[in-house]
């Protein structure tokens, strides 16, 4: 097996194996070669989690914060260093193109410790004067927080709960999908090797119940999931069991607004970028392309030709643009949304089938045409490479019709008039909006979902707020008053 760990679990700062726990069967996604068996984690490798990182934790409080920005600054370049062997894993484990995983993954994860390592010493509470009195805050530590991933950025999610969980002076314990287990396994090694304490960053392996039982403990201070709406629905009502803190960063059917007035060559790049990048497999997204009827022939023309140029192979080849999806799971689903199109009558034009290497699960980037808003491949997040482009005349009708869902996780509009753009980004229900640009989520930015696509932000000093939380401190320099 090529990318078998040294063992299934993190724990304390060492690697940690129970054959006991059930097997999972790590698969490469181009080839469905099994490469790597971890095991899920038994009660008794849950409770050295939870022990190990309740301990370190108090410790972990009273470093001071340039101390624990060193670690992870440490961390940051390690990670750089290693980029192409983090990558080719990242690879390995999600069917992503090297090409991407290269750009996007690990460097990411590394932007995030940097960011976070700087962020830490700035950290600081208010002073109130009242008079004689006054009140000081400090800002503290929630204490154990859990992670949750989906097994689209392995690496990225688990840097970007990591980091600021320990920049801040928290201990997390990171459950990883468990169709992409091994990256954070890395992740968790090199903060160690930066000199991290042993029990502040622990994974673990497992399927949902491993993270129920996470989500669960009393030792536990927070959750931040990064999942489908159906499974925030479930980690939430259990957190709120224990009247937990929560990010929630969910899906989302996200619209991509193309202006008449576009540049049409950035437009069709945006809306690219907005559907294909990792097979379609990014929250994110902007798959309802709704495009003005003054451009639809031009873009829609120069949309086919540019998708059908897309190389997909073997996504450890440096020259291929698209690799398959994670599983064969989501390409049935995937399959199951194409098959909803045409049935109800949307327009293919281009894609609609399997495609690349037939051991892998790959599909041919897919175009829709004339979709409409009722039909399911507009309501629904389909988590694959299938584009729905929709038709409008007009502003208010199409910010209406963009509002018109139960997710607001993104939006973006292409504008050649800035006045347009900014109006309508104001007038759309998302928690991050691009103008003439899709799906850039630099560090400094805060990300995350309004509506049902999620609660808390993620990154930018947003994230200070969502693992921290404030103490106030009243000093009276008097004489107590006591009416008794
Ligand atoms: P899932 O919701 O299926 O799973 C997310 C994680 O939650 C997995 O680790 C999963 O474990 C775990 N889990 C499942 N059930 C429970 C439970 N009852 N208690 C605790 N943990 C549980 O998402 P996917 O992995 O399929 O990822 C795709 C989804 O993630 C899409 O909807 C996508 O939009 C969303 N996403 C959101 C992002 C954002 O930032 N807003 C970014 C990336 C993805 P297991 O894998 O073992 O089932």
């Amino acid at each position: 097996m090529i990318a078998q760990p040294k063992a299934s679990h993190f724990i304390d700062g060492r690697h940690v194996e129970d054959a006991a726990g059930a097997p999972i069967d790590v698969i490469f996604p181009a080839t469905g070669e099994v490469i790597a068996r971890v095991h899920e984690a038994t009660p008794a490798v849950i409770e050295r989690a939870l022990a190990s990182a309740a301990r370190a934790q108090k410790e972990w409080a009273r470093v001071k914060p340039v101390e624990r920005a060193r670690i992870l600054r440490r961390a940051a370049d390690l990670i750089r260093d290693r980029n192409q062997e983090l990558s080719e894993l990242e690879t390995l484990d999600t069917g992503k193109p090297i090409q991407e995983t290269t750009v996007a993954d690990a460097a990411s994860g590394a932007d995030a410790l940097e960011y976070f390592a700087g962020l830490a010493p700035t950290v600081t509470g208010e002073t109130m004067p009242l008079g004689r009195d006054f009140v000081y805050t400090v800002r503290e530590p929630l204490g154990v927080c859990v992670g949750i991933g989906a097994w689209n950025y392995p690496t990225q999610i688990a840097c970007w709960k990591g980091a600021p969980a320990l920049a801040f002076g928290n201990a997390m314990i990171f459950k990883p999908s468990e169709t992409t287990p091994l990256s954070a396994l890395k992740v968790a090694e090199i903060l160690h090797e930066a000199g991290l304490p042993a029990g502040l960053y622990n994974v673990v392996q497992g399927r949902g119940a491993v993270g129920a039982v996470l989500v669960s403990d009393p030792r536990v201070a927070k959750v931040s999931l990064t999942g489908s709406v159906p499974t925030g629905r479930k980690v939430y009502a259990l957190a709120a069991e224990g009247i937990r803190h929560v990010t929630m960063e969910l899906g989302g059917k996200s619209p991509l607004i193309i202006f008449d007035d576009a540049n049409l060559e950035n437009a069709v790049g945006g809306a690219l970028m907005a559907n294909f990048y990792s097979s379609g497999q990014v929250c994110s997204n902007g798959t309802r392309v709704f495009v003005q009827k003054g451009i639809k022939d031009r873009f829609l023309a120069r949309l086919k030709e540019r998708t059908e140029a897309i190389r997909l192979g073997d996504p450890r080849d440096p020259d291929t643009q698209m690799g398959p999806l994670v599983s064969a799971a989501q390409l049935d689903k995937v399959l199951g949304y194409i098959e909803a199109g045409k049935r109800e009558g949307a327009r293919l034009v281009t894609g609609g089938h399997r495609a690349g290497p037939n051991s892998g699960w790959f599909i041919a980037p897919t175009v829709f045409a004339d979709v409409t808003d009722e039909m399911v491949i507009a309501r629904e997040e389909i988590f694959g490479p299938v584009m729905a482009v929709l038709d409008f005349e007009h502003e208010e009708d199409v910010v209406r019709r963009a509002n018109a869902t139960e997710f607001g996780l993104s939006a973006g509009v292409f504008t050649g008039d800035l006045a347009r753009g900014h109006r309508v980004v104001a007038a759309l229900e998302a928690g991050t909006c691009w103008i003439n640009a899709y799906n850039l989520t630099p560090v400094e930015t805060p990300f995350g979902g309004s509506k049902q696509s999620g609660v808390g932000r993620e990154n930018s000093k947003a994230a200070i707020e969502h693992y921290t939380q404030v103490k106030s401190v009243y000093v009276n320099l008097g004489d107590v008053d006591a009416p008794y």
